[in-house]
């Protein structure tokens, strides 16, 4: 058996009930087979038994007060993974589908993607089951209170900085913030995704969904093509899902759909994105809400957003939003060009679909490296106490995706797998963590 085979083995053994961590350390472990197996280097230092065992892996109660004066417990989590190239970098994540296995492949990808931007920032992601859906801003207020009560013994400006990722948007870091500051009596950057008036970067809020349309721009012009007059669908209607809109726009191409964990909307026109920010940003609404707006569009409930015809799809909800035959029902209707905004939403027979057929596809870990490579950038303003304009961000933003594009397709190529982004993020992105574990010893 070749040494990957036997990590992902032991790994699958050891970590019982975890199947997205377990999908995601096959995806990238698989693909490290060109560069492992030719150098006995890493398996002599157990390279791989390290990476995929968390540095540190904290879990604790969280109890918070509802309006109604009901006592309610939820499970916090941060997983500190890899702290090789620098502190702990990853979001918060408040879902109830959350637990310890969803925060192991988040925080596992977050490695490579972190690693990948250029930056110095290690790999981490925590998060709770708590559900922000339908709870008032207050109860929000109180339970990010509680949850920062005891995560801010484990987090600091150079230790780990936390972010927002699902159901942690400008609210919940700015609650988060002020606890963190209260108890502790410090004005830090410990937090990135926060408040333009207290140390929040320009650009973050738009960074992830337009770094992903500016590396799948990188892509297309590659390949001889542009986003101009492309028909485009995108899953989700969140941060993510609403910049990549806003940029696809921008860059010419017109955006067909949008979703929600209920449904989704088609609008055949091209989606009125101020509608949508007014639904989704200012009344935390559905987007079933959309026909009142425009109502020659469609609402259909469930999910569906991959049978409609276009040429690129951006998922930018969850993971395992794109199954094996969501993908076939993309390839028959002749997309040509998948960019991942959200993390993992490709199973893996779904990402084989597209490889097999030629599709450019652009994986999450470098697709929205866009978010933290920002929160990077906030973190560099915090420290320097200076604040960057829109235009010095976004270009820098543009700059750090364009580079993941290259490196990646330099990477795919070098090893013999042209085209192949999955293979050519994992392996750069692993490349330079890699090489930082060999040179600090068995730690
Ligand atoms: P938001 O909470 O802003 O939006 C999430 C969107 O996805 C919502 O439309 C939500 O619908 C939908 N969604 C979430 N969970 C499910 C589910 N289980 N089934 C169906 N739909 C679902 O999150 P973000 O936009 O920030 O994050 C989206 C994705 O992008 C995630 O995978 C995240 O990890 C990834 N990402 C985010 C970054 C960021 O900077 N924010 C950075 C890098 C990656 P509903 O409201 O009904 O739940």
């Amino acid at each position: 058996m070749s040494y990957v085979d036997s990590v992902l083995d032991e790994l699958i053994r050891r970590n019982p009930g975890e199947p997205e961590f377990h999908q995601a350390a096959t995806e990238v472990l698989n693909s490290l087979k060109p560069i492992i197996e030719k150098d006995e280097k890493y398996q002599s230092v157990a390279l791989l038994e390290r990476l995929v065992e968390p540095e540190r892996v904290i879990m604790f109660r969280v109890p918070w007060v509802d309006d109604a004066g009901k006592v309610h417990v939820n499970k916090g989590y941060r997983v500190q993974f890899s702290s090789a190239i620098g502190p702990y970098k990853g979001g918060l994540r408040f879902h109830p589908s959350v637990n310890l296995g969803v925060i192991k492949f988040l925080g596992f990808e977050q490695i490579f993607k972190n690693s990948l931007t250029g930056l110095p920032i290690g790999g981490g992601k925590g998060g709770s089951d708590f559900d922000p859906k339908g709870k008032s801003d207050n109860e929000v207020m109180r339970f990010c209170q509680s949850f920062m009560t005891e995560l801010c013994k484990y987090i600091g400006p150079d230790v780990d900085v936390p972010a927002g990722d699902i159901g942690v948007g400008a609210r919940e870091i700015g609650f988060l913030y002020g606890q963190y500051k209260k108890i502790t009596g410090r004005y830090e950057g410990v937090l990135t995704g926060k408040g333009l008036t207290y140390g929040g970067s320009l650009v973050r809020t738009q960074a992830t969904g337009y770094g992903l349309v500016y590396i799948v721009d990188e892509m297309l012009k590659a390949a001889g093509k542009s986003l101009a007059g492309q028909v485009v669908t995108i899953s989700g209607s969140g941060n993510v899902a609403i910049y990549a809109a806003e940029k696809a726009m921008q860059l010419g191409a017109k955006v067909v759909t949008l979703s929600d964990s209920n449904g989704w909307v088609y609008d055949k026109d091209g989606i009125d994105l101020d509608a949508v920010k007014e639904i989704k940003e200012v009344r935390r609404g559905r987007i079933k809400e959309y026909l009142q707006y425009r109502p020659n569009a469609e609402y259909h409930e469930g999910k569906g957003v991959w049978t409609v015809k276009c040429d690129i799809a951006l998922p930018c909800a969850t993971q395992n939003e794109l199954l094996e035959e969501d993908a076939k029902a993309l390839v028959a209707n002749g997309c040509y060009a998948v960019g991942e905004g959200a993390n993992m939403p490709s199973s893996l027979e779904a990402i084989d679909v597209f490889l097999k057929n030629g599709v450019l596809f652009a994986p999450a870990k470098a697709a929205n490296a866009g978010g933290v490579a920002t929160s990077a950038l906030e973190m560099s303003q915090n420290s320097q106490r200076l604040s960057w304009t829109f235009e010095e961000v976004d270009a820098k933003l543009k700059g750090i995706m364009a580079n993941i594009y290259r490196e990646m397709a330099a990477a795919a190529k070098e090893y013999g797998y042209e085209n192949n982004f999955v293979v050519g993020a994992n392996i750069a992105g692993f490349k330079k963590v890699a090489d930082a574990m060999l040179a600090q010893g068995i730690v």
